[in-house]
């Protein structure tokens, strides 16, 4: 898998190896991630999902191939809201992988998908729905879409957080984000690039407006307010291309990053895959493995 080093040997005595570590791990990428799309991929060694398809099926073939990933391992796609950034490329994934669709009734009629098989799976709120031994949970965000969500996928006791397209951080994402090893987190404008910028006024007032985007300056301080001492990777997501700078994103972020691993996400390439293990595993400890040391996995 690219980038994905083997863990230093001290780790393995004992009897551990690696393959431990990879069934107790979860695996991440942002095959895209910005206006103009969206797809995030997080699985573990046998089964994976996608959260929203908004590049085509054949980019996201593409990326997945050069990523050593394989389309064989996705089992499900979860659609976070009816924005064309997050569906565009839904129809031609789902007729060649024939894959079930979790989306809402108003994402389905507001997103105008109809589907000539029932691929579609309906969800509520909070519930946690099975994908293998995937557990992904929907909760409500603040976006100016229909019935916009927001999900975290879990496996074993590690937890990743996909928190894009987010007007305010609610109590809702504040909880989840708490209990994230890993979190996909919009950091989508800068505050002086877009009062500078020539966007118009109304616009300007749709993304700060509470049920737009999250700055730069929300999510950090989501970050240093809430970050659990667990988390080992941030992937600043969602990034505007008019209104911020992927170097902004990284400078600031990683001035507090207290050990975490600050990934920027491009409007358009895939990230490598991140390799997210539960520094809360005993075994670990057992080691006495400093945060620090986690990089390795990357
Ligand atoms: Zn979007
Ligand atoms: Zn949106």
């Amino acid at each position: 898998m690219k980038n994905f080093a083997k863990p230093p040997k001290l780790l393995f005595n004992n009897s551990l190896n690696f393959s431990f570590f990879a069934r107790m791990s979860l695996f991440v990428s942002s095959l895209n991630s910005g206006s103009n799309g969206n797809c995030y991929y997080i699985g573990n060694e046998n089964e994976a999902v996608l959260v929203d398809v908004g590049i085509s099926c054949r980019e996201i073939e593409r990326r997945m191939k050069r990523l050593d990933l394989s389309m064989q391992k996705i089992k499900a796609v979860f659609i976070s809201h009816e924005h064309t950034d997050h569906i565009r490329g839904l129809h031609s994934l789902v007729k060649k992988y024939s894959l079930p669709v979790y989306i809402t009734t108003p994402t389905l009629k507001f997103g105008r998908l109809y589907f000539k098989t029932d691929v579609t799976r309906n969800f509520t709120p909070h519930e946690t729905i099975s994908v293998g031994n995937l557990k992904i949970t929907a909760f409500p965000k603040l976006h100016d879409a229909s019935d916009p969500y927001s999900f975290t996928i879990s496996y074993n006791d590690i937890r990743v957080g996909v928190f894009t397209d987010i007007g305010l951080p609610c109590e809702n994402l504040i909880n989840h984000f708490k209990q994230c090893h890993a979190a996909f987190l919009e950091a989508n404008y800068d505050d002086e690039m877009l009062d500078k910028g020539n966007y118009p006024f109304h616009l300007k007032r749709r993304i700060k407006g509470g049920k737009g985007h999250l700055s730069n300056k929300q999510a950090l301080d989501l970050f240093k307010r809430h970050r659990p001492s667990f988390m080992t990777h941030l992937i600043l997501s969602h990034l505007s291309q008019n209104n911020n700078c992927p170097k902004l994103v990284e400078e600031l972020f990683t001035q507090h990053a207290e050990g975490v691993k600050m990934i920027v996400a491009s409007r358009h390439e895939e990230t490598p895959v991140y390799h997210i293990t539960s520094t809360s595993n005993p075994l670990i400890h057992h080691h006495s493995v400093q945060p620090a040391q986690m990089e390795l996995f990357v």
